[in-house]
């Protein structure tokens, strides 16, 4: 049997294989969480506008206040007006994000004034520029703003908009044929028949690709045959953009998945130097790309999160970007060195990582629990202290 081949390459090959996204569409902003943008953005206006007041109290000229104790109060500037050049001599009444007005250079809170029917007086010394906010602060027109290839948050929103963007081009989002192998698998809700187990790959997946901004996904169950694991690979082929499957891409003769992809078009990997998870299998069925997941749900929980999620990633149009983790130390000690690259699902106790419960590739529940993987490189021992690279499962998700 082949030598198994690393992860680093077997995730460089994946991403090789994923073509990217050819169709756009436009959206509208509030619609665009999630999405990967298909054009480049530039600011269009200074952000803000116009230099406006970041305090409510009187807009001023410094030099006023050296020739007079008490300004009269020439005009009032509420937020969302546009005012008058301020007459020498006076003092703008104005409230926060109201527009400084022309010849004005400072703003008195109004916690250090006292006003009454004379005009405005101050109790603490005024310098020039003070609680204005410039205009262009945050943004200048021209500058860049996110490039394409950027999947867009929460912030990326509220920034754009306060660009004033309104619509953005954006990828079509890839539709995934999610398959469940196994006929030991029954659904959630029907009972047990002696045997059988819950489909929990199928839920766990489903989430993952949700978290990761996959709205489209069609879920198969797949009998242990050739001719059922065939018949619902080309379905999925011609439908979907991207087959996920878990299950039977092992090496028994129940394993009818990586054969199948063999028959029906290439299997390019299989079997990777990482535990939980070696017999991860990956190619294209008629020209749609294909990736084999573990059966055990843990194997299937980490060669998501290591392989099939940046993939996925380039099939959404993102620019890859490797995720590096963080070093923190060890809060345990292991003195057998693994044979391959090993992820413990881990917390984090007091600074340090420690395996959180059964480490078992057929146990799930411990990652209710874990913060994330860390990694143990193959034919290392671990020492109590030692850094290790860390992978939250929040970094991870997309
Ligand atoms: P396989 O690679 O098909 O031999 O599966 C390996 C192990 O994972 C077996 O114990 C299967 O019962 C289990 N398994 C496979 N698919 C699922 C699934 N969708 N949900 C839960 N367990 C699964
Ligand atoms: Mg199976």
């Amino acid at each position: 049997m082949q030598a198994l081949i690393p992860v680093e390459q077997a995730l460089q090959q994946l991403l090789a294989m994923m073509p990217v996204p050819r169709d756009v569409e436009m959206v509208a902003l509030e619609h665009a969480l999630g999405r990967v943008l298909a054009q480049s953005l530039t600011v269009a206006v200074d952000v803000p506008p116009e230099a406006n007041s970041s305090m409510d109290g009187y807009a001023v000229r410094c030099e006023d206040l050296s020739e007079a104790e008490v300004l009269p109060i020439s005009q009032r500037i509420p937020a969302g007006t546009a005012p008058e050049p301020l007459q020498p001599g006076t003092a703008a009444r104005i409230f926060t994000g109201a527009p400084i007005p022309a010849g004005a250079d400072a703003v008195v809170m109004q916690e250090e004034a006292i006003a009454d029917d004379q005009g405005v007086r101050f109790t603490a010394a005024v310098r020039p520029g003070q609680n204005i906010r410039p205009q262009g602060q945050d943004l200048r027109a021209g500058e860049s703003l996110l490039s394409s290839g950027s999947k867009l948050s929460a912030q990326a929103m509220g920034v754009l908009a306060s660009a004033g963007v309104e619509r953005v081009q954006v990828y079509r989002p890839p539709r995934v044929a999610l398959l469940s192998t196994g006929d030991e698998l029954v659904h959630p809700g029907q009972p047990l028949a002696p045997g059988q187990i819950y489909d929990s790959n199928r839920y766990l997946l489903t989430g993952l690709l949700q978290q990761a901004g996959v709205s489209s996904i069609r879920s198969y169950h797949v009998a242990d045959t050739a001719a059922a694991t065939a018949e619902v690979l080309s379905a999925a082929a011609a439908e979907c953009d991207l087959i996920l499957s878990s299950g039977g891409v092992s090496v028994g003769e129940e394993d009818h998945v990586r054969r199948q992809v063999e028959a029906l078009g290439a299997l390019q990997i299989w079997r990777i130097n990482i535990k939980p998870g070696k017999p991860f299998a990956a190619g294209q069925v008629a020209g749609t790309p294909f990736i084999g997941l573990p059966g055990n749900p843990a194997s299937s929980l980490v060669t998501f999160y290591l392989l099939a999620l940046p993939a996925l990633q380039r099939l959404q149009g993102m620019t890859y970007q490797p995720v590096s983790g963080w070093q923190l130390p060890a809060g345990f000690s292991r003195e057998r060195p693994t044979g391959r690259d090993e992820y413990l699902r881990v917390r984090v106790d007091g600074g340090s990582l420690v395996p959180q419960g059964n480490q078992s590739s057929g146990v799930l529940s411990n990652a209710l629990q874990a913060a994330g993987l860390a990694r143990v490189p193959a034919g290392t021992c671990v020492e109590l202290g030692q850094p290790l690279e860390f992978l939250p499962f929040s970094l991870l998700s997309g």
